[in-house]
């Protein structure tokens, strides 16, 4: 049975290449930690412990929950801890993450906006009976409130705070709500609650049943997405640099391995020499495509002004060729609906319509049809894989 969350999800949808790697092939790394990581980590340890303490009728003070963290911090911190922005040292973030926990003391005590009735909540189910997969995840802190009414708390140590537009659209409390509402009957009203707790800040918001069923819908048509994906190709982007898998990943391994030669051992590498090649050739193609372009306006030009239309030339005459072309309105066009109407009035839509084939395809690859639908249209989909160079100009000497 395949389990999912909505991190592997969100980690399929930023690059299906990391998700090979963490996923299903899983290859022997040398493990590092993100400090980031590390310190959310350590965070969440000492909230957990706060309110495991207030269950037992115990509010740490304040020294008490620091003299904690800072203990587990230095219990658990290792060599492989890496730190990705230039600069900044471990401390850095060790005092952000007792930074933030001192804010949310002072914010929330004594702690009595309501009953902590978990932490670390484990979250399983399935969206159906029939569903042949299970959706699981953690609350970080599951609240009552009386009467049916529930809040799910999530902590998060992220140095950006997003648009407030991303709590109302945001996946992973929302699954949270749906299976809440399955695991617990008598949840009536649910309420998702985000502490960003480097700022200091607390966002709340609802999900209605048809937004519920929505989501529900998007993550299996994602998970069709993800199960019938064959090639699981890199994305790059920022993250890459946070990426546990970037030595190994074929979007980096040559420029890592290339990045370590001498200038001279760089030119002579076959790989470096052949892109260089493919440059000079690319860009002797774009002036000539814009020389080409020039002088045939030239022609034009003069063409009309010498009323001519064949130009001799010493090996070859430009016959200049006058096309009548003739346009329809577009889809976006109101008169299109008339002239569809016209022509299937006239019986001439089977001869004139036909499959869009580029629209099909586009569904087909992103899975967007039910899977039985899916399941028929596969007989007819030939798989063609094709490579081809695309140059990017890099950015810094740091891609050499
Ligand atoms: S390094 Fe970047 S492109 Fe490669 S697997 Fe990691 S995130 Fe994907």
């Amino acid at each position: 049975m395949a389990l999912y969350s909505i991190s592997k999800l969100n980690t399929y949808e930023n690059c299906p290449r990391q998700y090979a790697f963490r996923y299903i092939e899983k290859p022997p790394l040398e493990e590092f930690e993100g400090i980031e990581a590390f310190m959310g980590l350590r965070v969440h340890e000492t909230l957990e412990k706060l309110y495991k303490d207030i269950k037992l009728c115990k509010i740490p003070s304040p020294d008490e929950l620091f003299g904690f963290y800072n203990d587990i911090w230095a219990k658990n911190y290792h060599d492989k801890i890496h730190i990705v922005k230039q600069g900044y040292t471990s401390e850095n973030y060790r005092a952000v993450g007792e930074k933030a926990i001192r804010e949310y003391y002072a914010h929330y005590h004594p702690f009595e906006d309501g009953k902590s009735i978990g932490l670390e909540v484990p979250i399983s189910f399935k969206f159906d009976e029939g569903s042949d997969f299970t959706m699981r995840g953690f609350i970080d802190r599951l609240m009552y409130k009386g009467d049916g009414r529930y809040e799910i708390h999530d902590y998060k140590t992220s140095g950006t705070l997003p648009l407030h537009k991303h709590f109302d659209e945001d996946r992973q409390l929302a699954l949270y709500n749906l299976g809440l509402k399955k695991l617990y009957p008598d949840a009536e009203d649910i309420e998702l609650v985000w502490h960003y707790l480097v700022f200091d800040k607390e966002f709340r918001s609802r999900r209605t049943n048809e937004q519920l069923a929505g989501l529900a819908d998007q993550i299996s048509s994602l998970i069709g997405v993800v199960e019938g994906d064959r090639e699981f190709n890199p994305s790059i982007s920022n993250l890459c640099e946070w990426c546990d898998y970037k030595s190994i990943c074929p979007a980096w391994n040559h420029i890592t391995k290339t990045e370590s030669l001498s200038p001279r051992e760089f030119k002579d590498e076959d790989g470096v020499k052949l892109v260089d090649t493919y440059v000079r050739i690319c860009e002797r193609q774009n002036l000539l495509k814009a020389r080409e372009q020039r002088v045939k306006d030239l022609l034009i030009e003069y063409s009309l002004k010498k009323n001519t239309t064949r130009i001799n030339g010493t090996t070859h005459i430009a016959n200049m060729v006058r096309d009548q072309d003739v346009t329809f309105p577009s889809p976006e066009n109101p008169e299109r609906g008339e002239l569809e109407s016209l022509i299937r009035n006239e019986g001439k839509w089977d001869e004139l319509s036909q499959l869009a084939t580029s629209t099909l395809k586009s569904g087909y690859k992103k899975r967007k049809w039910p899977s039985e639908f899916m399941a028929k249209l596969q007989r007819f989909a030939i798989g063609k894989v094709s490579i081809r160079p695309r140059l990017t100009r890099k950015r810094s000497d740091n891609e050499r």
